[in-house]
């Protein structure tokens, strides 16, 4: 892990959602915990600011995001962002899920701000999902805003819920992907960016 990408940036808790710290209290103590101990008693406080972050992207707007950088260009090469972190928490346990997401276009006359695909991961990354869902959310959202020939995005990561829990420790990783348009229809295009990417998938 890159230690400059460590920096986690805490928001302020809007102000229409209430404090999570009483249920998280109420946790620690049916754990058989002592909620008052020293090293627990900003714990609730804590936990609810980090999930609050980690939720984050419910309440993200993406026109805001995209802030206008949507661009005319007459540029119809593939356009690859590849190894963009993104860090998740599964729906069905609550643990973090976490790797690398690899995206590609073929640009129909419009292309988004380079910088601003990692943002658009973190929106998706920072709500309850599954790396499925999460796969396609990334390639249909592309698809909508800019109306490329095709778009294909590639998911791996690993999650702690298998990695922690002891069990198919052997499938802690997983890889997902979701082609669309030309991806989709086209083997040369895919073979392009899966050498892009540097990956083989299996059925693809
Ligand atoms: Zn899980």
């Amino acid at each position: 892990m890159k230690s400059g990408k460590a920096v986690v940036k805490m928001m302020p808790p809007k102000a229409e959602v209430p404090s999570l710290a009483p249920e998280i209290r109420a946790i620690l103590a049916k754990l058989g915990e002592d909620p008052d101990r020293d090293g627990l008693q900003r714990t609730p406080e804590r936990v609810d600011q980090a999930l609050k972050f980690l939720t984050s992207g419910y309440h993200s707007d993406i026109q805001k995001l995209l802030n206008g950088a949507l661009y005319e260009v007459k540029y119809d090469e593939m356009v690859v962002v590849k190894d963009i972190e993104f860090f998740s928490l599964c729906e069905h346990h609550l643990l973090p899920f976490f790797g690398k997401v690899h995206v590609a276009y073929l640009p129909n006359k419009r292309v988004i701000g380079l910088s601003k695909l990692p943002r658009l991961v973190d929106l998706y990354a920072r709500r309850l999902q599954i790396q499925e869902r999460m796969t396609q959310e990334l390639a249909h959202t592309i698809q909508e805003m800019i109306d490329p020939v095709g778009v294909g995005v590639i998911c791996e990561a690993r999650h702690f819920c298998m990695m922690m829990r002891g069990v198919e420790k052997q499938h802690s990783g997983a890889t997902t992907s979701a082609m669309l348009g030309a991806f989709r229809d086209r083997k040369e295009t895919r073979d392009e960016f899966l050498a892009l990417v540097n990956r083989k998938l299996n059925g693809l």
